[in-house]
Order: C-alpha cells, then structure tokens, then sequence
C-alpha cells in the first residue's frame, strides 16, 4: 500500500540528509521532491501545491534550518500535515436510531456489497448490534444473490425482493421489517452503475429521502485515483453523504484518493477496505496512514 509514495518521499528527505548544511534553496528542493512524490501517487495539482506550500511555511517558521536534525523535523512536519490531509481525528459511524439506516452508495465493482458484509460483521461482533442487510440492486439479480452469500457468512439476516423492482419500496418495506424483527441496523446496498448517471443518482436519492439514514456512506475503489475524486464529488452534490469508504487499500493503489478526498469533498474517510474477505476492514485513522506513509 503506497509503497511508491513512500519510497519517493523517503527520497525527498534524503536531499537534506545529504547535504553538508540546511538552507533555505535545499529546503525548496525538497518540497519540489514532495510535490512530485504526491503528483505521482495521483493528488490533484492544486491539493499538492496548497499541501507543499504549507509544508514549506511551518519547515521556515519552524527553523529547520537550524535544527539539531532538520531531516527528522521535515519528516514530522510532512508527518503531520499528511494527517491533516485525511481528515486528522477519527471519524465514527452513527449507529444511534432504532433502527439505524445506513445508505451504501457508490459504482458498479467499487466493492460495495462486500463492504455492506464486513459492515454487518464489524457492527455484529464489534459493537453488538443486530443488523439486517438489504438487497437494494433491482437490475441484477446476482448482486441479490452475492449479500445473500455474504449475509450467510456474517450470520446476518439478508432482506430481498426479486420481484419488487421498486428500490424504494424494498427499502421501505425493509425497515418495517427490521422493526418488527428487533434489528436495530439496516444496512442498505443499492444499485451501482459503471459510470454517473441520472437515473441511479435519482433513484438512490429517492431511497434517502423514503428512509432518511443516520449514516450514507460513499464506497470508492482507491485504486481509480483521480477518478475517484471526481465520481466522490458527484455523489457528494446530489448526495450530502456523511463518509466515504476507500476499498481495495491492500492492492497497489498510488494512494491518490486517501490523500485527496478529504480537501475536495470535506467528507471524512471513515473506513477502508484491506481484502476481500469479510474481517478486512479497518477503521480509517488519518494518523496511523500517515505512520504508514512515513514508514
Ligand atoms: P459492488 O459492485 O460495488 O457491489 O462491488 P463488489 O462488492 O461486488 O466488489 C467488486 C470486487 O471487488 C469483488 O471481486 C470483491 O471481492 C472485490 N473487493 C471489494 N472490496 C475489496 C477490497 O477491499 N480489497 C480487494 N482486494 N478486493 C475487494
């Protein structure tokens, strides 16, 4: 994960590593080096540029010139701002409600239904709950079928309607159900499509207001880089969700989305996807990915 980033900006520090002393030219240097490390991990322009120009102010103002190890101090302040980036403090689910609605939206292959299984099972076994998951996809069938699979490893009870084609009504008639059966979270999977279009962004905004969620969250593959900003900040506008999901984090994703998402949407990251089994999912701490990142 980032693996690339990494070692760039492992290189970047190296320029005043190397050199016999710190001025304010290898300085520059460096932040260039960290500009290139975030343009090629696939960071908008304008996100790296505000990033590196802050880098540099606190660099200056913190007199890395003069410090004892100014390498260490540029690694601390690139360190910290990194953290800042994705959001600083950790940002928790709202599962209050009886029951809690959680809306899952995002394209086609972005791992939502998987995510709406590890979900179920982090609330199930982390945080006592008893969820129900919801087969909101009414145009395919085998998506219907993939929660049931997922629903019957979690042992979570999946709620589907081949022959309703009413996303609306499914989900309506979920949360009655849920009620009824003492669930106290509905997770609902809805429709994704291979690209934005009108009609799945009406239709899952029509699910939103019908059910009012205490949480929707945006499922985004990492590895799409700059698109995945982009498609966040389209769902986002028609949307207002409350998180994003950044899945696929074990593969060789650039890191691009993780550092980006935050600055253009203002929505915090709230877990990410490590796997496709059901337990790889981890609670997204801007902190601990900047750890990461820094090696
Ligand atoms: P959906 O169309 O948005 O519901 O996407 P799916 O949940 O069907 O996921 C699409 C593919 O991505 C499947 O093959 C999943 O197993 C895989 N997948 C989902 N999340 C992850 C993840 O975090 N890591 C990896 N490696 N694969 C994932």
């Amino acid at each position: 994960m980032f693996d690339s980033l990494s070692d760039k900006l492992e290189r970047a520090f190296k320029v005043l590593k190397g050199q016999g002393q710190v001025t304010e030219i290898n300085i520059a240097e460096t932040v260039k080096e960290i500009r290139r490390a975030l343009l090629d991990a696939d960071v908008s322009y304008k996100v790296a540029k505000q990033f590196t120009d802050t880098v540099k102010e606190k660099a200056l103002g913190q007199n890395v010139i003069n410090a004892v190890s100014p390498n260490q101090l540029m690694v601390k302040i690139t360190h910290d701002e990194l953290a800042k980036l994705m959001g600083g403090g950790m940002a928790d689910i709202n599962i209050s409600g009886n029951p809690a609605v959680i809306l899952i939206s995002g394209l086609q292959g972005s791992g939502k239904t998987t995510f709406s299984g590890k979900l179920a099972n982090y609330l199930k076994t982390k945080k006592g709950k008893s969820p129900l998951l919801v087969a909101g996809d009414v145009y395919r069938p085998a998506a219907i079928d993939q929660l049931h699979v997922l629903g019957e490893q979690v042992g979570v009870e999946v709620w589907s309607d081949k022959e309703n084609k009413n996303p609306v009504d499914i989900a309506k008639q979920a949360v009655i159900h849920a009620k009824s059966k003492g669930h106290n979270v509905v997770i609902i999977d809805t429709a994704g499509r291979l690209a934005i279009d009108e009609q799945m962004m009406n239709e899952i905004e029509q699910v939103k207001k019908a059910v009012n969620p205490q949480e929707t969250l945006f499922v985004v593959d990492s590895m799409t880089g700059q698109d995945a900003v982009n498609t966040a900040k389209a769902f986002n506008d028609k949307l207002d969700f409350d998180g994003v999901v950044l899945t696929k984090l074990d593969g060789d994703t650039r890191g691009g989305a993780a550092l980006s998402i935050r600055t253009v949407v203002d929505k915090p990251i709230k877990f990410v996807g490590t796997g496709e089994k059901m337990e790889a999912l981890d609670i997204f701490y801007p902190e601990r990915m900047a750890d990461r990142i820094l090696g």
